[in-house]
This record gives C-alpha cells, sequence and structure tokens, in this order.
C-alpha cells in the first residue's frame, strides 16, 4: 500500500465575504501517484490547492507526510508542497529569472553555492536554464509557466500542487508543458478543466463541484462517464 502524503479530512473554507468554497472534503493522495481534480469554475479546486501548504486555513483536518497543518510546521510544509498558481504572473515577482527561482532556496537558508546549485538544476528541469539572467517579466507566457514550475522545483518538493498548468497555452506549449509533467516524477495534485492534461497524466481523479468531492476514482472510470461528466459540467 503506497503511503499516503496528504490526508485531507471533513474540511470547510468559507471567503471573509460568506462564499462558502469548499464543503466537508476528505481527500487522500499516496505517493507517487498524480491526482487530477476536475469540476466546473467556481467549484473550489482552487482554493482546495491554497489550503496544501496554509496559503488559507479552513475548518478540518489536513496532514501533508507526518507534518499536521499547523503553524508551527508551516514552514517545514511549505517547502514539500510545491504550489504552481494558475497566473505566473502571481508566482514571479522579482527581478530576474535567478532571482524569482532562488527565492525559495534563500528563504530556507541554504548556502549561497547550494542557492546556485538549485535554481540550476530546477531552470534545466524545465529547460530554461539559458534564460537565466533574463527580466521575469519579459518571458512569454509559457516560459513564464515553465519558470514558474522552476520557483517551486528549487526547493525540492515532495507534492506538487498545479493549478492550471495549460491554462491559456497554445497547443504546441501545451505538448511541451504536459511533456514536461511527465518527466517530474512528483507526487503531483493537478486543478484543471483539460480532461487531455489528466487522461495522459494522471492514474486517480475527484470530481469537484459546488465545494464539494462528488466522484472519485481512476481515470478510466471517471473519463469514461459520459453522464456524470456531464452533470458537472464537464462533457
Ligand atoms: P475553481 O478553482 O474550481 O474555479 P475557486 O476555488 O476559485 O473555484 O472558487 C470557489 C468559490 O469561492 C467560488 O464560488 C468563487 O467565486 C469563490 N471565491 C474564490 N475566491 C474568492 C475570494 N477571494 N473571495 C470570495 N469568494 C471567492
Amino acid at each position: 500500500m503506497p503511503k499516503k502524503v496528504v490526508e485531507i479530512k471533513g474540511l470547510n473554507y468559507s471567503y471573509p465575504d460568506g462564499t462558502i468554497a469548499l464543503r466537508n472534503v476528505s481527500l487522500d493522495v499516496f505517493e507517487g501517484e498524480s491526482l487530477g481534480i476536475i469540476g466546473p469554475n467556481g467549484a473550489g479546486k482552487s482554493t482546495l490547492l491554497l489550503h496544501l501548504n496554509g496559503i488559507l486555513k479552513g475548518d478540518g483536518y489536513i496532514r501533508i507526510s507526518d507534518l499536521e497543518m499547523e503553524d508551527k510546521n508551516l514552514f517545514r510544509i511549505r517547502s514539500r508542497v510545491g504550489l504552481v498558481f494558475q497566473d505566473p504572473d502571481n508566482q514571479l515577482f522579482m527581478p530576474t529569472v535567478f532571482d524569482d527561482v532562488a527565492f525559495g532556496p534563500i528563504n530556507m537558508g541554504l548556502p549561497k553555492g547550494k542557492v546556485e546549485e538549485s535554481v540550476s538544476e530546477a531552470l534545466e528541469e524545465v529547460d530554461m536554464l539559458s534564460s537565466i539572467k533574463r527580466l521575469s517579466h519579459h518571458l512569454s507566457f509559457g516560459e513564464k509557466k515553465r519558470v514558474s514550475i522552476a520557483t517551486v522545483l528549487s526547493m525540492n518538493p515532495e507534492i506538487l500542487a498545479l493549478d492550471e498548468p495549460s491554462g491559456n497555452l497554445d497547443p504546441k506549449h501545451r505538448r511541451e508543458l504536459i511533456n514536461l509533467l511527465k518527466e517530474l516524477n512528483h507526487t503531483k495534485i493537478i486543478a484543471t478543466h483539460d480532461l487531455g492534461l489528466v487522461s495522459e497524466i494522471c492514474s486517480r481523479i475527484a470530481i469537484f463541484d459546488r465545494g464539494e468531492v462528488v466522484a472519485e476514482g481512476s481515470v478510466q472510470d471517471i473519463l469514461g462517464n459520459g453522464d456524470l461528466l456531464e452533470a458537472h459540467g464537464l462533457a
């Protein structure tokens, strides 16, 4: 039985304006698997991802590997869960590509030599090493997406949590992104509308709708169930 690396039990979350975004969500993620989280707009997918490294704090139980979601564990949890936002402009905020990818390792207190090594390795993994000195805001959208992934790879996380990784990419860059994700061996949690990406990368799927997990199963079972997909605005 593979190790459970994420355990969520009975998670509820409402935004400050009262919008209920997660209702009694329970979900397990196992080591090495790729879990697709699909569902219509507003289903709560992004809200769930923001709970995985404690950016949002709902009511309920969350455990990441052996660490319960508590303030004293947040620093270690944030180095284990690499959260890649949907919009790379929310991820890249430093002047250069190097600075953006080095931000996490510097924050973790790594010595200069180790920081440089982590940055080079992470950029190499996403095939952006040649852009290390470029200005982040000069990159194309697809390049920004890749560098965003490098900003979390440089912290050597166990789990990658990706929000709409293929969103707004043209077919060529979408293909490159899917190939890149296939090469990364991390446990992955991918929130997306892109069922093609899910079918290529994920082994298991959870469908969210109106803040609830409404179905969970193998990719074959879920994507093979047209009625289920249609009922939740995914067909
Ligand atoms: P998804 O990622 O599946 O599209 P979200 O997690 O973004 O869904 O949103 C879940 C619900 O929370 C939606 O009803 C959305 O309108 C609401 N929501 C998201 N962000 C905020 C926010 N900052 N303030 C208030 N409501 C929000």
